[in-house]
């Protein structure tokens, strides 16, 4: 028995070592276009590697995914965070939880956990490593895969798709895994970017490029009309918004037109727990004991000064005017644009800075409880490739482990031990 893993990235590592921890009686190959594996591994959560979340609520956890949550539950019923980092840690890599629940090596250092997989590879006589060797086509004919590499042609009886999406392609995922998909009669459903930053037409925003807020609020309203908000942090840069929050809202505009042409108007407020009460309370108390003060110092109280100063031109109010000056209109104008939010107007995706791709090969195609192809059975798909894609907070290489994993383990049982 001969197998192939077309992708040295999460998923395709993953299925590897669940292999060789089944001693399946079968010779792997795998194929790795770059010169090293778990290039995009690495490279995640800033080079730290964010491998989970510390997440363990189910219901929770699959909020997270923006596509295939359902399609999913098999996958993290078996491969939980929970497994997942017992397995790092079993396996030699520690791991840390951090406040905001993403899951970390203790070493910071991402290329440890790729190292690992190295290692568990050296040890097994099954793995064969085809690194530095791209797979330009994958055919099927008399029961019998063929794949054409820039080296050679392989004939294989069993072929595992792990070639990830096409975000971030210098990292080699350039998509390939939807032609070899193709290739096998799968469909693809429409590809977008997903977890990008956005450029922005105001300049106001761009003048407070470096300014975050941790815990703002942008609402806006997705194709067919419904409005729908994200929170977390917000970061202004030199060309619009970026941050988890906007990544988010990224996932969810994934498939809609933003353009110069095509703008999209949303809403950003700075606190998402504040209300007009709550502002209205707030500013009044300072201006109470402030009240010989620029209005553009007691503000700064609230707010940092940077945005306090945009935000009074927004409100039209004069920053130099003394707090006690500022009339009951000029307050409410205030406490409305921080209330209900200030409006951003969103005139392109950052180019190709999107963490993942939207859309892929289509779920009804392949069994979630193996991860095999309904349509080639000695076909299976895991990782990104497939139509699935979560938030930032290490969900999409959750998933990617996962499905890694449940592929693995169905294809030992299917092909026994050694
Ligand atoms: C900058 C960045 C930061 C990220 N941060 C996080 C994070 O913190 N947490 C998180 O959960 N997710 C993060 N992600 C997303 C996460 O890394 C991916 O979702 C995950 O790696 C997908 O795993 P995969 O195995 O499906 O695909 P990949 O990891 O993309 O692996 C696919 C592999 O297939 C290889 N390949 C492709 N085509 C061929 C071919 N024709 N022949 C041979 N080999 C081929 C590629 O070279 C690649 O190594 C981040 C992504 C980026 C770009």
């Amino acid at each position: 028995m001969k197998i192939a893993v077309i992708g040295g990235g999460a998923a395709g590592l993953m299925v590897i070592s669940t292999l060789i921890e089944k001693k399946i009686n079968a010779e792997i190959y795998l194929f790795e276009k770059n010169d090293v594996l778990g290039k995009k591994v690495s490279i995640s959560g800033g080079g730290r590697c964010n491998v989970t979340t510390g997440i363990t609520d189910k219901k929770e956890l699959l909020l997270n995914y923006i596509r295939g949550n359902k399609f999913l539950i098999p996958a993290l019923l078996a491969f939980s965070p929970e497994e997942v980092m017992n397995w790092f840690q079993g396996n030699g890599v520690p791991l840390k939880i951090e406040k905001d629940l993403r899951v970390f090596p203790k070493s910071d250092i991402g290329n440890d956990v790729v190292n690992l997989f190295y290692k568990i590879f050296k040890k097994s006589s099954r793995v064969k490593l085809h690194i530095l060797e791209a797979v330009k086509e994958l055919r099927f004919f008399n029961e019998q895969f063929t794949i054409v590499t820039n080296e050679k042609e392989y004939d294989f009886d069993l072929v595992v798709i792990t070639s990830g999406g096409n975000a971030y392609k210098h990292t080699g995922s350039t998509g390939d895994g939807y032609d070899f998909a193709k290739a096998c009669g799968h469909t693809i459903t429409s590809l977008g970017p997903s977890l990008n930053s956005f450029e922005a037409e105001e300049d106001w925003i761009k003048r407070l490029s470096g300014l975050s807020f941790p815990n703002a609020k942008l609402t806006f309203t997705l194709n067919g009309g419904k409005k729908k908000e994200v929170v977390g942090p917000v970061l202004f840069t030199h060309f619009g918004i970026s941050g988890p929050a906007v990544f988010a809202l990224s996932a969810h505009l994934a498939f809609s037109e933003i353009s110069k042409l095509s703008p999209m108007k949303i809403k950003l407020n700075p606190s998402a727990v504040d209300h007009f009460d709550s502002y209205e309370r707030k500013l009044m108390a300072l201006i109470l004991n402030n009240g010989a003060r620029q209005i553009i110092n007691t503000l700064s109280e609230l707010l940092p000064k940077s945005f306090v100063e945009e935000l009074l031109t927004m409100a039209n109010v004069s920053k130099d005017k003394k707090s006690a000056e500022v009339s009951k209109n000029e307050r409410n104008r205030i406490c409305n644009l921080l209330s209900s939010g200030i409006e951003v107007t969103l005139i392109s995706r950052r180019k190709g800075d999107e963490f993942v791709t939207a859309g892929g090969v289509c779920l009804s195609e392949v069994n979630n409880k193996t991860m095999q192809s309904k349509l080639n059975f000695n076909l299976y798909l895991a990782g990104e490739v497939l139509d699935i894609d979560g938030l930032t907070g290490g969900f999409n290489l959750q998933s990617a482990w996962a499905t890694g994993r449940l592929a693995g383990i169905n294809i030992a049982k299917r092909i026994g031990r050694n």
